[in-house]
């Protein structure tokens, strides 16, 4: 574990500069060269990190150096533009950023007020041309969306190219555990009956379950159980733009993040190692049935102990945006990587009042000539909308 500075009371907050080889103009990363290109004289400046390997680090040791207390030191840093010299303050968890007034790409070393720095990423993939692509078919393809959404794509600020910070953690598991397997067998019940006033004897066939108390212990290793340490984008969203391809992480250069927007961690290193946790959990939870055996089981009790636990801070790149719709906000996502695109999604309220129009006159239509051709007892339909949900449900 190398040896990362505490919170400093004089460490400098400052910005980096990754001035054009050819012509000094700001450089920013380009996803369709994997360099940084001169957007003023179309310079390519190749990046070339030290080949370092990306390594794993102890945890333990990692949790005990860091100091408990809480990392930020303000909410709010001062940033002055290299370019236009304007002055704008953003959320101290910001470690790259966009000019406000001129656009102008700023990296800041803003790292060196957290205990821990990241030592790799995956790069940006997908530019923001092909993002938009992505985006666009996507909203295409929603049912029932409101067509103020098709708009949003035509404007490029709201489309965001952003570094996410994650943990990724190993550990070696060994779960010791206590429960019952079940064996279904089948039984011959007679019973009594009365058909047309006469007594008789029916046999069913019943299900029963024999238990047999069972305890045992299961080993499980874990690789790169990825946790995001962002609370920009919402857990569930950040989840579901995996699968990432780690085996290409690159080592941390701060050229990487020109152009982009990017954060420190917001989730703790220990925080993120107890959702880890549960991850894990959840899979051991499959190995002790797998191995308790039988047709039914039941976990009573599970021990697990962790050991050799070893962690990464990684960087991953997405495309986001966020939209309004009646009054209320919503994200989606997409994997700069392999372009997987998530989000939650609005329905347009006008699309939904017409559908069930349409869902009532053919039910409407069903029942009359239903009642005059005699066919009997269909059930009621069952409709059930939810404008601001993400579930339609049309039961009949
Ligand atoms: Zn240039
Ligand atoms: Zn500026």
């Amino acid at each position: 574990m190398e040896q990362k500075p505490k919170i400093k009371e004089q460490s400098l907050f400052t910005q980096r500069r990754f001035p054009c080889k050819a012509c000094g103009a700001n450089l920013i990363f380009c996803a369709d060269v994997d360099a940084l290109k001169c957007s003023y004289c179309g310079a390519i400046n190749q990046i070339k990190p030290p080949p370092l390997p990306i390594r794993e680090l102890d945890l333990k040791n990692a949790l005990q150096q860091i100091d408990s207390k809480p990392w930020h030191i303000e909410e709010k840093r001062n940033f002055k533009c290299p370019s236009c010299a304007a002055s704008f303050k953003v959320d101290d968890y910001i470690r790259s950023t966009r000019c406000p007034y001129c656009n102008t790409p700023i990296v800041t070393n803003a790292d060196i007020f957290m205990p821990l720095a990241p030592k790799s990423l995956l790069p940006f993939d997908i530019n923001q041309k092909e993002a938009k692509e992505i985006f666009k078919k996507w909203v295409g393809s929603l049912w029932l969306a409101p067509s103020s959404l098709k708009r949003i794509y035509d404007t490029d600020s709201t489309l965001k190219g952003i570094y996410l910070p994650y943990w990724t953690y190993d550990s070696k598991t060994h779960t010791q555990y206590m429960g019952r397997r079940g064996i279904v067998y089948y039984d011959r019940v007679t019973r009594r009956v009365y058909i047309d006033g006469r007594e008789e004897l029916v046999e069913d066939v019943v299900e029963r379950i024999e238990w047999t108390p069972v305890s045992g212990e299961v080993y499980d290793d874990f690789d790169d159980v990825l946790i995001g340490a962002t609370k920009t984008i919402p857990r569930k969203l950040a989840d579901a733009l995996e699968p990432w391809d780690l085996e290409h992480l690159v080592p941390f250069d701060p050229r990487y993040l020109s152009g982009f927007e990017s954060e420190t961690y917001q989730v703790a290193l220990d925080e993120g190692f107890d959702y880890a946790k549960e991850v894990m959990r959840y899979q051991i939870q499959n190995h002790v049935r797998h191995d308790i055996g039988g047709d039914r089981q039941v976990i009573e009790d599970m021990r697990v102990y962790h050991r050799d636990s070893t962690f990464k801070y990684i960087l991953l790149p997405i495309w986001t945006a966020h939209f309004e719709h009646s009054g209320k906000s919503y994200r989606f996502a997409i994997n700069a990587r392999n372009g997987k695109i998530v989000g939650e999604r609005p329905y347009s309220k006008l699309k939904i009042f017409f559908l069930v129009l349409a869902v009532l006159a053919i039910v409407g239509a069903f029942f009359y000539f239903g009642s005059q051709d005699q066919v009997g007892t269909s059930t009621m339909p069952h409709i059930q909308v939810q404008p601001h949900g993400t579930i339609i449900h049309l039961r009949f």
